[in-house]
């Protein structure tokens, strides 16, 4: 089998290997402890405590292979970025299973010592936060390293010294791959080391393996890859590892449409890093020409989740045109264990330069803004839920009074 067919099996292949008690965009702590422990039975993972995180959750380590080259894999440090996490417990089960890709696990195993720490922000992941407990963004905290979890994955890395770093994300629904609709559904990035964005041989090995992984994802979502934007952030960890000699790939778990579970951006995952493994073992990545990967499109933030477009508005008995572009923000109702929406204007005006997820074309519309409240008469909650409710919003009420 060459690379391409490779790749195009594991992806047919992946729901063998899918972690089916894991859903894709949320993960509880005692969900991946439940997991963790049935690893620790099988003596092809070395499983560690490596700490705890301010709420006393403790952080964990998966150490498999016997190779030369160290790779540490990090997810989660984002607490509302699970995609991620997910993967790599799929990829723990590829690790752990029998089958006709014993060729490649062993020449991964062989060449490679893997050190993965999944969840690096589990107080994070539990609240369905970016932030850790004390509301601190950890990946702007690699300077002054106060947070537990920050010091963790550092005191890692300084004592591991690992050749390459995959820091795992996701990032918002809104970015596109380069000036197109086309969402972007992995974007990747290799860390820059300072301002002028040096390249160094550092820089130019990330260069390299992304550009494999590019290769491989091509197969699947050709239109849907982006280049993460590569400014210098001095806070953030893959930056510092970077200086300190590591390379780093980061991967961005972002949106494919229909995907709003994440389940097939996960599949991605699993792939994208399955090839860049594969591509470090074999040492393949050396022949690519680095400068190959400024030509994948870069990340540009043009989406919206809807774009109503060629509206009128009425102001002071004039007639303006406008588009409408509306955001929403995925919440976690912790009691309930499920996620709701929150919907804002993000923008108004010319946006013509955007696009929608969804869309519409609503000339000889019009917009009134009029924001009504609905506060004469006290409305049953049941009533309101029994279809009320849309027949309120309908006649553009969007404050209800309650009982
Ligand atoms: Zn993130």
């Amino acid at each position: 089998m060459n690379s391409n067919e490779l790749f195009k099996s594991l992806f047919n292949d992946y729901d063998n290997y899918r972690e089916k008690k894991l859903n894709s965009d949320f993960i509880s702590h005692a969900q991946l402890k439940e997991l963790i422990a049935g690893m620790q039975t099988n003596n092809l993972f070395r499983i560690e405590k490596i700490g705890e995180s301010l709420e006393r959750k403790e952080i964990f380590s998966a150490v498999l292979g016997e190779g030369e080259t160290k790779i540490l894999a990090w997810s989660q440090m984002h607490g509302d970025e699970p995609t991620a996490t997910s993967a790599l417990f799929d990829l723990f089960n590829f690790f752990s299973s029998s089958d006709k890709y014993d060729d490649l696990r062993e020449i991964l195993l062989k060449k490679i010592t893997f050190h993965f720490i999944p969840m690096l922000n589990p107080d994070g992941a539990e609240m369905f936060t970016r932030e850790n407990a004390y509301s601190v963004d950890l990946n702007r905290d690699a300077l002054r390293l106060q947070s537990d979890e920050s010091k963790i994955i550092w005191d890692y890395a300084e004592k591991l010294e690992p050749e390459f770093g995959f820091n795992l994300h996701d990032q918002n629904s809104y970015y596109t791959a380069g000036k197109s609709n086309n969402a972007s559904a992995i974007s990747l990035l290799s860390s820059p080391m300072n301002y002028v964005k040096s390249i160094n041989y550092t820089r130019e090995k990330s260069m390299q393996v992304i550009c494999r992984i590019k290769e491989a994802l091509s197969l699947f979502i050709p239109q849907n890859i982006a280049r993460y934007k590569d400014d210098f952030e001095p806070r953030a960890f893959g930056d510092n590892f970077t200086r300190n000699g590591i390379s780093i790939i980061l991967i961005e778990s972002g949106f494919y449409k229909n995907d709003v579970k994440k389940d097939f951006v996960r599949k991605l995952n699993f792939v994208a890093l399955l090839s860049a493994f594969k591509s470090i073992a074999e040492k393949d990545y050396e022949s690519i020409e680095h400068k190959k990967y400024f030509d994948i499109p870069e990340n540009e933030e043009l989406l919206f989740d809807l774009l109503l477009r060629n509206l009128t508005l009425n102001y002071n008995g004039r007639n303006f045109k406008i588009d409408i572009g509306i955001k929403r923000e995925k919440k976690l109702n912790k009691e309930l264990q499920s996620f709701y929406y929150k919907s804002k204007i993000a923008d108004l005006g010319d946006l013509s330069i955007f696009y929608g997820i969804e869309e519409h074309d609503l000339t000889g519309y019009q917009v009134i803004p009029d924001n009504k409240l609905n506060v004469d008469e006290p409305a049953d909650l049941k009533i309101l839920f029994n279809g009320q409710l849309k027949k309120e919003v309908r006649n553009g009420f969007i404050i209800e009074k309650v009982k």
